[in-house]
């Protein structure tokens, strides 16, 4: 294929390299996605656990949904995509930078240290009246509703809810690093939620090269000079293992 090969020498050649992720990388770890079919709002009401609304109406329902996430997490190990992403890490080092949707931390667990988590980490609990965050403790010895140790307050899970502002500074790295890419790569993500939608496009319109990873066509398909439609394992195989 013309277009793989093409694909392959740009990111071999350059040296500023954006990667973005969704759930869709992680699904082969057995962390189901949001939308795709037998995905998690097939079973539960978005609003409800997953707005500031839903958190203040009910925090014990919600934490036991965030807790048995986590548990599940902390199960799951990274699989080959998110470790060819920390290799690709290693060979461009300060030009690259990974933008995630997710919340898991399997990017970090592969071994990813340039990493913008858009969206917060599941692992984390953050205090509602004073911000102090704190990792989970084993899902074992977890029991939710955690309290601050700072000031005794509810905490909430330390991501980002429909409706709420991304952590401070993340979005301006995220799109810095789009702008100047030669390369981006965008994998796993249905490419409908800001600014997952636009940080492709934005490399695009800056001149850079612009390859997606989905099985399923995206809105970003029709801008791509290169679309894979396979899993992000098997994408990321073809373009960054050397061929036997
Ligand atoms: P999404 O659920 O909207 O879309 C997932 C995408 O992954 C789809 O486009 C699907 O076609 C694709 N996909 C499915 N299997 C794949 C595979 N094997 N390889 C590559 N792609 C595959 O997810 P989203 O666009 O990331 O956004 C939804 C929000 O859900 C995110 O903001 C994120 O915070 C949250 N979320 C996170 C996790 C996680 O941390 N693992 C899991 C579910 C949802
Ligand atoms: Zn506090």
């Amino acid at each position: 294929m013309e277009g793989l090969e093409e694909a392959r020498a740009r990111i071999e050649q350059a040296s500023r390299v954006a990667v973005l992720t969704g759930a869709g990388i992680s699904a082969p770890s057995g962390i189901p996605t949001f939308r795709d079919p037998g995905g998690l709002w097939e079973n539960f009401r978005l609003e409800d656990y997953a707005t500031p609304e839903g958190f203040a109406k009910n925090p014990e329902e919600v934490w036991r949904w965030y807790a048995w996430r986590y548990a599940r997490v902390r199960q799951a190990k990274p699989n080959p995509a998110h470790h060819l992403l920390a290799e690709l890490e290693a060979q461009k080092g300060d030009g690259f930078l990974l933008v995630t949707q997710n919340v898991d931390g399997l990017h970090q667990r592969a071994g990813s240290k340039r990493v913008v988590e858009l969206h917060g980490s599941i692992l984390r609990a953050r205090c509602t009246r004073c911000g102090h965050t704190e990792p989970l403790p084993p899902p074992e010895s977890f029991e939710p509703p955690p309290r601050c140790a700072r000031c005794g307050t509810l905490m909430r899970p330390d991501v980002v809810w429909f409706g709420e502002l991304l952590p401070a500074g993340a979005l301006e790295k995220a799109q810095a690093a789009f702008a100047h890419a030669e390369v981006a790569l965008v994998i796993g993500t249905s490419a409908l939620v800001e600014p997952a939608a636009s940080l492709g496009r934005l490399s695009k319109m800056a001149g850079g090269y612009l390859i997606e990873i989905n099985p399923e066509p995206t809105p970003l398909t029709p801008v791509a000079d290169l679309s894979l439609r396979e899993g992000a394992v098997e994408g990321l195989a073809r373009l960054l293992k050397a061929q036997a």
